[in-house]
């Protein structure tokens, strides 16, 4: 018999990255021209992994900065965090690596459950960070890395669904609810 695990997960990144389209793409299937930047807003849904069915709590963060302060809450309570940046824009590629070496002081680990994903691919002509930067700072984190475009709902699911797999792979076959 398998029991429903549930899995809490925090959207993070810098601000107007697609932190909202992503999340609300995911929970609702639609895309959102535009979301109050300011809020935080935790979505709850459902899914179905590899068999088993999780419960998921995705807090969408307000989006943060090298100034902002990281409450505890965001280190303490999540299962996993998906560090999205927006391939149009460097600043927030920077801004990623920062929120990183952040939460690995806050929790006093040395890796955590990261995805990092590169958002905005349909934009084609504005992209500055390629695939391969991405891609390469990922497997320094030993983390996961995908590229997603919101809009277009490209890759959007898979982003959850792998996000899962980064939290297993660190739980080490140990399987806690
Ligand atoms: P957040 O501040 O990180 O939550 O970003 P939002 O989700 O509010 O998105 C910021 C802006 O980028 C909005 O105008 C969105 O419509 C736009 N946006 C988000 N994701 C995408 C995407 O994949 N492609 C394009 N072209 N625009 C996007
Ligand atoms: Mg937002």
């Amino acid at each position: 018999m398998t029991s429903l695990r549930s899995r809490k997960l925090a959207v993070m990144g810098f601000r107007s990255v697609g932190k909202s389209s992503l999340s609300i793409q995911f929970v609702e299937g639609q895309f959102v021209d535009s979301y109050d930047p300011t809020i935080e807003n935790t979505f709850h849904t459902k899914i179905k992994h590899k068999g088993q069915d999780y419960t998921i709590d995705l807090v969408d963060t307000a989006g943060q900065d090298e100034y902002s302060i990281m409450p505890q809450s965001y280190c303490v309570d999540n299962h996993g965090y998906i560090l999205v940046y927006s391939v149009t824009s460097r600043k927030s590629f920077d801004v990623v690596m920062d929120i990183r070496e952040r939460l690995l002081d806050l929790t006093g680990q040395q890796t955590l459950p990261i995805l990092l994903v590169g958002n905005k691919t349909d934009l084609h002509m504005e992209r500055v960070v390629s695939s391969e930067e991405g891609s390469i700072l990922a497997k320094k984190w030993k983390a996961g890395f995908l590229e997603s475009s919101a809009k277009e709902n490209k890759t959007v699911q898979l982003v959850f669904h792998t996000i899962i797999d980064e939290i297993e792979k660190l739980q080490n076959g140990t399987t806690p609810n």
